[in-house]
């Protein structure tokens, strides 16, 4: 089968390699419909963390099963489903109490299309063929009436920034509502849509990314913008930390309110990034760092996008056609889908 793959920094192309097959009576093996481009993908194959040989690419996928294992229920061939980024057991006592990401049974980071942060290869959506080893948990059934580039992000991104701010939005129902962005392309817009899905009475948005902006006020949020060095104008009770930098990190620290919560979504490779601990204690400013539970969110988020409380869609940039998909994955865009012809 095809397989996009990464052989050097930025150099990528379609290999033949075997296909996938079932190797155990939970797993389903399935094939990518639509596949996004995650914010951290253009930095897995520039370089920024070392290449250990060639990798499969793709982490974000809808696809539809076309083989099962005998033990699993629930789903059927021919199912259009989305697949969690995360391989998760399901079952083990980190699985079963939501925490998806981090599975007692499997090496950290088992995902797709991340063999330079894992070191094993699970293979990349940008395939013909995925096996998934643990179908019931890591399956999530989709409407097949959605088109599938609108679900394609859905493995991650869009749950990351609907993590976000949920959890915090329930205990602060109707809270105002800061984004600081800087360096993540895509998250920060859908942690600013679930917000306001989510009853937010306001969505303020902080980035010094022009095009990024001008998408977070069509979806209805307040644009700052600012290249995160000044002090924000105000504070807030809820604050999310999108991005890569320590200057958008402390931004987003100033700009919580005492006894408020800033939830980052951000990973920072390389040695320890400086906290302003003092501030943090004396004003009781909660800070939360961490993964997103992919499998164990599934089920709420495609149920808010098949109730169209959520719209991925509107953050989707550009779409592209499969046999583009060496081209385009590089280049610049805020969102990125990859489909095949239907
Ligand atoms: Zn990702
Ligand atoms: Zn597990």
């Amino acid at each position: 089968m095809q397989q996009l793959t990464c052989i050097d920094p930025n150099k990528l192309e379609w290999r033949d390699v075997p296909a996938p097959r079932i190797q155990g009576d939970g797993e389903a093996l399935v094939r990518p419909l639509a596949v996004a481009r995650c914010d951290i993908d253009r930095f897995l194959t520039s370089g920024l963390f070392p290449l250990r040989g060639p990798f499969a690419l793709g982490h974000e996928c809808v696809g539809e099963v076309t083989a099962l294992g005998d033990a699993v229920h629930g789903l059927a061939i021919g199912q259009r489903v989305v697949v969690a980024f995360q391989v998760s057991c399901g079952r083990c006592k980190t699985c079963a109490a939501g925490r998806t990401a981090l599975c007692e049974k499997l090496p950290t980071l088992s995902d797709y299309g991340m063999q330079p942060l894992s070191g094993v290869e699970y293979g990349g959506m940008l395939s013909d063929l995925i096996r998934v080893p643990h179908a019931e948990a890591m399956l999530q059934p989709a409407p097949s009436a959605l088109e599938p580039a609108r679900l394609a992000s859905v493995s991650d991104n869009v749950p990351d920034g609907y993590r976000a701010v949920a959890p915090h939005l329930a205990a602060r129902p109707g809270s105002e509502l800061l984004i600081v962005s800087h360096g993540l392309p895509s998250i920060p817009l859908y942690a600013a849509q679930a917000a306001l899905a989510l009853g937010a009475s306001r969505v303020d948005f902080a980035s010094g990314d022009a095009e990024q902006l001008a998408l977070a006020e069509r979806l209805g949020a307040h644009p700052i913008e600012t290249d995160l060095a000044t002090k924000p104008a105000r504070t807030y009770p809820i604050v999310v930390d999108a991005g890569l930098s320590p200057t958008g990190l402390h931004y987003a620290i100033r700009a919580t309110e005492p006894e408020g919560l800033c939830q980052s979504v951000s990973f920072h490779p390389g040695p320890g990034v400086p906290l302003p601990m003092g501030r943090m204690y004396t004003l009781g400013i909660r800070f939360h760092v961490g993964r997103c539970h992919s499998a164990a969110l599934l089920p709420e988020v495609v149920g808010l996008i098949a109730a169209r409380r959520l719209r991925p869609e509107a953050i989707t940039t550009r779409v592209v056609d499969w046999k583009e998909a060496a081209d385009a994955w590089p280049e610049p865009a805020i969102k990125l889908v990859v489909r095949r012809p239907a």
